[in-house]
């Protein structure tokens, strides 16, 4: 696996990367049971998009990072997956934002935060990069949830007003949106009760959403909120493009 994931020529070379990354970060204890199942679900939607970047999904990204840009007070929430998959491009994207990144798992163990906070905080060091992680103290509940999953930070997911949350679960989806925030999600399927839910959902892989809104931010002019995005158009292009290229196949 790790010889194959290191030969750049192979031709699932991204997906093969992805897999060792999770499985390092399994071997760190930074990642829930259920974490490499998610992980599957997502690559069999990533096939049925013929594993790119569709023009729908490009779109809301940048509707999502124009709203990341205009917030008064954003957050990015990152969970177990997302850390060991973008952890060092989603720090820089919060770097370039001036936002505070909050660890914000749904299986909350302190054996596995404290895994994920070392992580972070030791790419932050090697990166020099200016960011506030926070979770490992939580202050505040999400209204709506119920045990460990509820708990999140005030100064951080609580009273933010743009939660970007890459490869959030439907339920949560849901209580941030209750909360009267604009929730910004990543997840491959466009058929999640997530991608349903939320009012930006970009139907295309973690690593690579993180990578566009990166390249996005080095040009000029920033994206501006889209007044007429509507989120259910942006569902149904990429429906559209799934039924198309499974047709031409
Ligand atoms: P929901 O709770 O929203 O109804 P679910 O319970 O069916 O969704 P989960 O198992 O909670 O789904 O989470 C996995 C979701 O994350 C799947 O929808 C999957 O497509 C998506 N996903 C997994 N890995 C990635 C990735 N790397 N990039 C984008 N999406 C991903
Ligand atoms: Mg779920």
């Amino acid at each position: 696996m790790v010889e194959i994931a290191a030969d750049p020529t192979h031709p699932r070379y991204q997906s093969l990367l992805m897999r060792h990354r999770l499985e390092e970060a399994e071997k760190k204890g930074m990642l829930a049971g259920s974490a490499l199942i998610a992980h599957g679900r997502g690559e069999a939607f990533d096939y049925l998009l013929g594993e790119q970047t569709v023009p729908s999904a490009l779109k809301a990204t940048h509707q999502a990072l124009a709203y990341l840009l205009a917030a008064q007070r954003p957050v990015i929430s990152l969970n177990g997956n997302a850390v060991a998959l973008a952890g060092k491009e989603l720090l820089h994207l919060a770097d370039q934002l001036k936002c505070p990144v909050e660890i914000n798992i749904f299986y909350r163990t302190p054996e596995r935060m404290e895994a994920l906070l070392s992580h972070l905080e030791q790419i932050k060091r090697e990166e020099s990069f200016d960011v506030e992680i926070l979770g490992a103290n939580p202050d505040a509940r999400i209204p709506g949830l119920e045990g460990p999953r509820a708990n999140c930070v005030r100064r951080g997911i609580f009273d933010s007003d743009v939660v970007f949350v890459p490869l959030e679960d439907g339920d949560r989806c849901e209580a941030l949106m209750a909360m009267g925030k604009t929730v910004l999600v990543v997840d491959l399927n466009p058929l999640s009760r997530t991608a349903q839910m939320a009012s930006v959902t970009m139907v295309d892989e973690l690593t690579r959403v993180v990578a566009n809104m990166n390249i996005a931010l080095t040009n000029q002019p920033h994206p501006f909120v889209d007044d007429t995005f509507q989120n259910e158009d942006a569902l149904s292009a990429v429906l559209v493009h799934i039924r198309d290229y499974i047709t031409s196949a």
